[in-house]
């Protein structure tokens, strides 16, 4: 079977009681695709995630956009697996650029939190992606490895519950979309990476998705490239566009 397309909307810091209302009121009457051919996830902050949960149609799923690395307790202001499960959260995004950057998250701690979220029976979108700095320096490749391996190192060969996104830091929120071809050549390497270091099925299996300014205008062509099986996406999530980047599942 192949790659069911997969469009996530991480909804970041954003939002209120009503712009959120108003935003899942327009989700619920878009027409999309159907979910034989797309699976749809938003990520609210956790403070509004029941709320989005119990408004939106049915078709689309609710995400966290972060979790704790172990179970819960003594940990304050943080939000555990086991609390997501318990309030019927099936995803969660972990190792956001926004979370390794500014809130200085190791590879290990990512790989650490995405082994806990699956050992709890969340499904896991595990973000990776290179800075600029790191493209000009001809490290993409490389850098996308590294952040593999500490996943990888924590979680074994048990990929079936995860979705890679690879996020270019660079194009995330900056309206600099990579290029399909761009897309596609670190897509196709992340596949052989899965293909080497854990198995040629987990390779064919797992879901390589793309975020970094995609939009109803660019996301046509990008998901053209056989390697690109879907989408994260921050600013346009927030926008009726969102419907039409869903359905640019092909
Ligand atoms: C993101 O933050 O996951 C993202 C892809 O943001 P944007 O689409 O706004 O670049």
């Amino acid at each position: 079977m192949g790659r069911k397309f997969f469009v996530g909307g991480n909804w970041k810091c954003n939002g209120t009681v009503e712009s959120l209302s108003k935003l899942v009121g327009v989700l619920n009457a878009g027409e999309i695709v159907s979910t034989d051919i797309v699976e749809v996830v938003v990520a609210p902050t956790f403070i509004y995630l029941p709320m989005v949960k119990d408004k939106l149609r049915k078709e689309i799923q609710v995400s966290a956009q972060n979790c704790w690395v172990k179970k819960g307790g003594a940990y304050t202001g943080e939000v555990s697996a086991e609390q997501l499960v318990d309030m019927g959260i099936p995803y969660v995004i972990l190792g956001h650029s926004e979370r390794r950057h500014i809130l200085k998250e190791s590879h290990d701690f990512v790989g650490e939190k995405c082994a806990y979220a699956l050992s709890k029976g969340l499904k896991v979108i595990a973000c990776i992606g290179e800075t600029l700095d790191e493209r000009e320096a001809g490290d993409t490749i490389k850098v996308c490895a590294q952040q593999l391996d500490a996943i990888k190192e924590a979680i074994g060969d048990n990929w079936a519950n995860v979705v890679v996104a690879y996020e270019p830091v660079w194009a995330i929120g900056t309206g600099k979309v990579a290029t399909p071809e761009q897309a596609e050549d670190v897509h196709l390497e992340v596949r052989k990476w899965l293909a080497e270091n854990v198995s040629a099925e987990v390779a064919e299996s797992t879901r390589i998705l793309y975020g970094g300014s995609v939009t109803a205008g660019n996301c046509k062509e990008l998901a053209k490239k056989p390697n690109v099986d879907g989408f994260l996406v921050g600013g346009a999530s927030l926008k009726a566009e969102f419907i039409d980047i869903i359905n640019s599942a092909q």
